[in-house]
C-alpha cells in the first residue's frame, strides 16, 4: 500500500507553514519525512473508506489488506460510508469524487493534495475528511487543509458546477467527532486565497517570517532541534525557577496550560537523541547507551507446564474472562448489549485536571469528600 506523497507546503500541514510558522517548510526539508506508525495506520484506514466507498456506489474496486486491519477499522470506515452517503442525499444528481488528486500550484508552489471525498452539485461543493487519529480533535471550521482541498477542488470542477457555496466535515471517529457542514462561500474562500494563502505560501517556500512556536510544533519535523521551540520551552521552565520561595496560585494556574507543550517537547528531545544514537551511532556528550529494564519470561510455555506438573505441582494454569473489548469483538456490539449490557458497569473515572475549554462536564469534589466524610463520621 502506497503512503500519500507530501509537497513541501502540504495541505495536512497548512495549519503550521500557512497560519502560524512560515518558515518552518523550510527548516523540516533538513529532516527525513519518516512516516510513524500512526501515520501508516491511517494509510491503511484510508484505503479501506475509499474501497468501501466505492463499493457502495457500485464502483469497481479491491479490497486492501494491512497488517492494521481490524473490525474497530471496518466499523470506522463503514461509519464514515453511512456518512457520506448521507451528505450524498442531500445534494441531489451530485458528482463524488472519491481519493480525488487536486492541483493547488495555482495558489501554494509546487503543492498538491489528495481530498478523501467530494461531493458537487447544485451549486455546492462538500469537501468531506476522513481522521483516523486519536491524538488531536480535529475541526472542520476555518480548517486550512479543508479550504486548500475546497481551493483545489474549486479550480477543477467551480466552473464546470457554478459552486457559490463550499462545505466542510471532519469525519474522526475514534474521537467520536463529526465536525460537519462548515460553510463558506465561494467568493469568500477565493478572497482568503488571494489575500493570504498566496503570500503566505511565497513567504513559506521561500523560509521567510518568523518562526512561532505553539502546539502545531508537535507534527513539525524540525521540532527537536528547533531554537525557536526550545526558547519558548525554556522560557517556561525558567519562569518556575525565577520565583522565590513560592510559587502563588495565579503562576500556577498560569503554567498549567503551558506543561503539555513542554512535556511534548521534553519528549522529542529524548526520542530524537535516542533514535539518533541507536539508528547513527551518535555520541552524546555525558551519555551512553544501556540496555533498559527487561521482564524475565517462560521460555517454552509447553515444556515450563511440563517440568512444573512433573515436579509435584497442580495449581498452575489460571482460567479467567476474556477482556470486556474481546468479549464486545467476539459476540458483537448488539448481543454483546443484549447478553450483557446490564452486567457492564463504568465507574468514574479519575479526577483529571483539564481547561475550561474541555466539552467534559465539571465535577464537583468538594461536595462528594464532604458526602463521604459525612457518610464516614456517622
Ligand atoms: S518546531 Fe515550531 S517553531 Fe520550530 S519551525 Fe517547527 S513549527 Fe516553527
Amino acid at each position: 500500500m502506497a503512503a500519500r506523497a507530501h509537497a513541501k507546503l502540504s495541505p495536512s500541514g497548512a495549519e503550521r507553514w500557512l497560519v502560524h510558522c512560515t518558515p518552518s517548510a523550510s527548516l523540516e526539508t533538513q529532516f527525513p519525512n519518516s512516516a510513524g506508525e500512526a501515520a501508516e495506520e491511517g494509510t491503511a484506514a484510508h484505503a479501506l473508506c475509499e474501497h468501501k466507498l466505492k463499493k457502495a456506489l457500485k464502483r469497481r474496486s479491491r479490497r486492501p489488506h494491512s497488517d492494521f486491519d481490524s473490525d474497530e477499522m471496518e466499523d470506522c470506515a463503514d461509519g464514515y460510508v453511512a456518512f457520506v452517503v448521507e451528505q450524498m442525499q442531500e445534494i441531489p444528481n451530485a458528482m463524488v469524487c472519491i481519493e480525488q488528486k487536486l492541483d493547488l500550484r495555482e495558489f501554494v508552489p509546487e503543492s498538491f493534495g489528495t481530498a478523501d471525498c467530494l461531493i458537487v452539485g447544485d451549486g455546492i461543493l462538500h469537501v468531506i475528511d476522513f481522521k483516523y487519529g486519536l491524538g488531536v480533535l480535529v475541526d472542520a471550521e476555518q480548517n486550512p487543509q479543508m479550504m486548500l482541498y475546497a481551493l483545489g477542488a474549486l479550480t477543477m470542477f467551480g466552473s464546470l458546477y457554478d459552486v457559490s457555496k463550499v462545505r466542510m466535515s471532519i469525519y474522526q471517529p475514534r474521537r467520536e467527532n463529526v465536525s460537519t457542514s462548515w460553510s463558506i462561500s465561494a467568493d469568500e474562500l477565493m478572497t482568503w486565497a488571494e489575500k493570504t494563502v498566496k503570500p503566505r505560501a511565497q513567504m513559506a517556500f521561500k523560509g521567510e517570517g518568523e518562526f512561532a512556536a505553539g502546539a502545531w510544533c508537535q507534527f513539525c519535523r524540525a521540532s527537536p532541534r528547533c531554537r525557536a521551540r526550545a526558547e519558548a520551552q525554556l522560557t517556561v521552565a525558567q519562569d518556575e525557577f525565577r520565583l522565590p520561595p513560592l510559587l502563588t496560585d495565579e503562576e500556577i494556574a498560569d503554567l498549567l496550560p503551558r506543561l503539555p507543550e513542554l512535556v511534548k517537547w521534553a519528549n522529542a528531545i529524548s526520542a530524537y537523541a535516542l533514535e539518533s544514537a541507536v539508528n547513527h551511532g551518535k555520541k552524546w556528550s555525558g551519555y551512553k547507551l544501556v540496555a533498559g529494564r527487561s521482564v524475565r519470561k517462560y521460555a517454552d510455555e509447553g515444556k515450563v507446564a511440563e517440568a512444573a506438573k512433573s515436579a509435584g505441582f497442580k495449581d498452575i494454569f489460571e482460567h479467567k474472562l476474556i477482556t470486556l473489548t474481546s468479549m464486545e469483538k467476539l459476540m458483537g456490539k448488539a448481543t454483546f448489549n443484549e447478553v450483557l449490557g446490564g452486567l457492564i458497569i463504568k465507574p468514574q473515572g479519575k479526577p483529571t485536571l483539564v481547561p475550561e475549554s474541555d466539552k467534559r462536564p465539571a465535577i464537583d469534589v468538594v461536595s462528594e469528600f464532604t458526602n463521604l466524610e459525612e457518610k464516614e463520621n456517622g
